[in-house]
């Protein structure tokens, strides 16, 4: 902070913002992706846990394991955690309830994919649990999780899984709802 004070008091031109640098900036506000725009809707979605280090896994499962490009997404801490009745997950219930009830109304969901997974920071730091109970309690909220989405929005086609981490890879498994 010290170094910066005598610029303020205009004793040195600086060049600062060259026109080279301005338009470098530029050219970084504009991205074109080179993936091709499809209009058609899936008219499934899938509702998973918002962490980073698995959402390439979870694409690559809906795109290639269930056939489903361009599915809606529902991202958040814990995935389906958030429709299985915990009290520490209320607020995240309604806006979830609210975004499947458009996507209903608004693109025609048919489809609902539900997806856990192994060491989820939401059941061991929020709720407070630890393996091997972690991961049945897992299960049982994506059965909990399905039964409600079923009665919220009526859509019929509501399947569950579980992505197991075992040697640097992700496994999904399919859970019986
Ligand atoms: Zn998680």
């Amino acid at each position: 902070m010290r170094m910066k004070t005598p610029e303020i008091n205009v004793t040195r031109p600086a060049p600062r913002r060259t026109p080279q640098r301005s338009s470098t900036a530029m050219d970084t506000t504009a991205y074109e992706s080179s993936l091709r725009y499809d209009h058609s809707r899936m008219h499934a979605a899938a509702l998973y846990c918002s962490d980073g280090r698995l959402g390439e896994h979870f694409d690559d499962f809906l795109h290639q394991g269930l056939s489903l490009p361009r599915y809606d997404r529902l991202c958040l801490p814990g995935g389906p955690a958030c429709l299985a009745g915990h009290p520490e997950a209320n607020l995240e219930e309604h806006g979830v309830v609210d975004e499947l009830k458009f996507l209903v109304e608004v693109h025609g969901l048919k489809r609902v994919v539900l997806i856990a997974h192994h060491g989820c920071a939401f059941y061991g730091t929020r709720l407070g649990l630890t393996e091997p109970r972690l991961e049945l309690v897992q299960k049982a909220d994506l059965v909990r999780a399905a039964a409600f989405v079923h009665r919220v929005t009526k859509v019929n086609a509501i399947e569950g899984y579980y992505a197991r981490l075992t040697e640097g890879r992700v496994r999904f498994e399919r859970v019986t709802v």
